[in-house]
């Protein structure tokens, strides 16, 4: 069975239309001939150059990131900046790259959804709904069973591998019971999690005044932009092993956080 670029992109859309996205996203297919027959889909959170060469040397010539490789839009393409470099590769190579970004981040079981059966979150509902859609829009809420704060963190801090994990410090004999998350920068997310009455929050790029402004109302969990979207991955790898079931998909391995902490 001929599997091509639109028909990854097209069974992604179903799943994560393109109108979901944000108004300054630029999420779909970024570099490469639609009709291009796919050998193997390689997955990563990142497009960078350490994937571009894994992806080359297993075979892959469609690369799925969950980031945009072309975000802020190309003026120019001479080799100027590592953007650049790698859409200039993806031509020579006849790669494709294509990102599902905020669109899947809004989807119905998108990334924050991920996030939530990761640990066991029951129920989740849409934390901001889109256009009052109960079945779009970003982050999720849910419930668990009654858990003491530090044990709930404990289990957050080793379900997404965080190394160093920031919360607010404030409450320690909290019991927790209805948790929200988001992927990404979910800071902006706060007060809605507030309102739909989270005890706690978990997300990334979590400032130190969002602490000082909510932390005494609802528990912040910070546990990386990173850490919190490696699961897009496997939200992406679902979707295309369901349709196509003989497509081979790999998870990067040379990707790496861009984050090292210390
Ligand atoms: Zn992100």
């Amino acid at each position: 069975m001929t599997v091509r670029v639109a028909d990854i992109a097209a069974a992604i859309e179903e799943f994560a239309p393109k109108m979901l996205q944000e108004h300054y996203d630029n999420a779909g297919l970024q570099v490469g001939n639609p009709v291009t027959e796919v050998t193997a889909v390689m997955l990563c959170l990142d497009v960078t150059p350490e994937v571009m060469r894994e992806a080359s040397r297993r075979q892959c010539n469609m690369v799925v990131s969950h980031h945009p490789l072309i975000f802020k839009g190309l003026k120019n393409l001479t080799g100027a900046d590592a953007t650049q470099l790698m859409v200039m590769e993806a031509l020579r190579k006849d790669m494709a790259v294509y990102s599902a970004h905020t669109n899947l981040d809004s989807a119905w079981n998108g990334v924050s959804h991920e996030m939530a059966r990761i640990l066991g979150v029951k129920n989740p509902e849409v934390l901001e709904k889109r256009d009052n859609d109960p079945h779009s829009g970003l982050g999720v809420i849910g419930s668990i069973e009654p858990t003491p704060k530090l044990e709930f963190l404990r289990k957050v801090k080793e379900k997404f591998n965080v190394r160093a994990m920031r919360y607010s410090s404030q409450s320690d004999a909290l019991v927790i019971k209805r948790v929200a998350l988001c992927g990404g920068s979910g800071a902006s997310l706060i007060p809605e999690a507030l309102a739909a009455g989270a005890d706690l929050y978990v997300t990334g790029d979590v400032k130190y005044h969002d602490f000082t402004n909510y932390g005494q109302q609802i528990v912040i969990a910070d546990i990386g932009h990173y850490e919190s979207e490696l699961c897009s991955m496997r939200v992406l790898s679902r979707i295309i092993r369901q349709k196509y079931p003989d497509m081979v998909v790999y998870f990067s391995d040379d990707q790496r956080n861009p984050v090292a902490v210390m």
